[in-house]
């Protein structure tokens, strides 16, 4: 112990004897004073003289601080708390573990599902309520809103209409929407980035409603956007429709993605590969896997009673793909923009709904 103790008295009250330590934190920390006769006065004095020190000065959680961004945009935390769901509202399995059981269980199988009449009722149900979610979140598109806040506007339009907003804890996602601003392909985080005049972003809105799962995305322009992003945007658009103008019964799910990327290079653009458009009834994700690239191996025939999502991901330059940090939002590498539509379609007797 240094001689600066000699001569000190104890601070502990009432206590007067002369010190013998000086408060080891205090020490570190600079405090002056903070002398003690004893080991058991500096203990029976801890609780109150703890309050002299500084907090420590823990760093936030920054897991992009040594990430290199492949274009400009930036995330902005911190992300808002996780949003409440009412106890009355029927969740997916998920809901609390972020595992979702019941999809793990027929991972890698490729049988689709035929549903029942009533089933398909559910279905148009969800796909519903999961269309008037996300034009409640489109009507919020402006410059200066943030994502979180449309997140918001999404999370209290989905339990208004006594829903779950199925990404909320879907491998434990943080929010209940997905939001996919310029280069970012998809599965972005809605946090506490402003819009700006120029940007395109996708909404991307799913809803969990008596069991099933509605799923459907678009991508909007804020403000005044180059033509360039205009064109991108529109031909995300005809992709999808071209997808589903071909769709009926015995097309395999293979074929989409020829009509779609040549549809994407006609217009200078590339499709992404690493997303697929999915199968979705009480399973978020399930068999069919619809690739929306060319001489791709898809498995199975599209059949009556078939539940599935067609959304194409287009990109202005490389089709190549990355995650952020944060292990969700996928970018393009090249950092330019992409653009996405997303329909959940029903397979009928002899065409195709788009139940959303
Ligand atoms: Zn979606
Ligand atoms: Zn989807």
């Amino acid at each position: 112990m240094s001689s600066d103790v000699a001569g000190q008295t104890c601070i502990s009250p009432d206590c007067g004897k002369p010190a013998k330590l000086q408060c080891p934190t205090c020490l570190k920390q600079g405090i002056s004073g903070s002398f003690f006769c004893s080991q058991e006065c500096f203990k029976s004095n801890w609780a109150t003289h703890k309050t002299k020190h500084k907090a420590k000065e823990v760093a936030p959680h920054d897991p992009f601080k040594n990430y290199r961004y492949t274009g400009a945009l930036r995330a902005r935390y911190p992300l808002s708390p996780k949003r409440h769901v009412p106890e009355n509202i029927q969740r997916p399995d998920y809901s609390e573990t972020g595992i979702p059981v019941s999809e793990q269980r027929v991972r890698g199988s490729s049988v689709i599902r035929s549903l029942s009449p009533e089933e398909i009722v559910k279905m148009r149900k969800v796909c519903q309520i999961t269309r008037e979610v996300l034009d409640a979140g489109a009507a919020a598109v402006r410059p200066g809103i943030t994502t979180d806040e449309i997140d918001r506007i999404v999370h209290e339009a989905t339990i208004e209409r006594g829903a779950y907003p199925s990404p909320l804890n879907y491998y434990n996602f943080p929010k209940s929407c997905c939001t996919s601003v310029n280069e970012v392909i998809c599965h972005g985080i809605p946090d506490q980035r402003p819009l700006k005049e120029g940007d395109i972003v996708n909404l991307d809105i799913s809803c969990f409603f008596e069991g099933y799962h509605g799923d459907l995305n678009a991508t909007y322009l804020v403000g005044d956007v180059d033509e360039k992003g205009r064109k991108l945007v529109d031909t995300a658009r005809e992709c999808l429709q071209k997808a589903i103008d071909m769709a009926k019964p015995g097309v395999r799910y293979r074929d989409f993605g020829k009509v779609i990327e040549d549809h994407a290079k006609q217009n200078g653009f590339s499709v992404v590969r690493t997303f697929c458009g999915h199968g979705i009834n009480d399973l978020f994700h399930g068999a069919p896997n619809v690739p929306h690239y060319a001489n791709n191996k898809a498995i199975g025939v599209l059949k009556p009673g078939h539940t599935f999502t067609i959304e194409p991901m287009i990109c202005e330059g490389t089709w190549r793909d990355e995650l952020w940090p944060d292990n969700w939002t996928a970018v393009t590498v090249d950092g330019r923009r992409s653009a996405q539509f997303e329909h959940t379609l029903l397979v009928t007797d002899d065409g195709i709904e788009i139940l959303t």
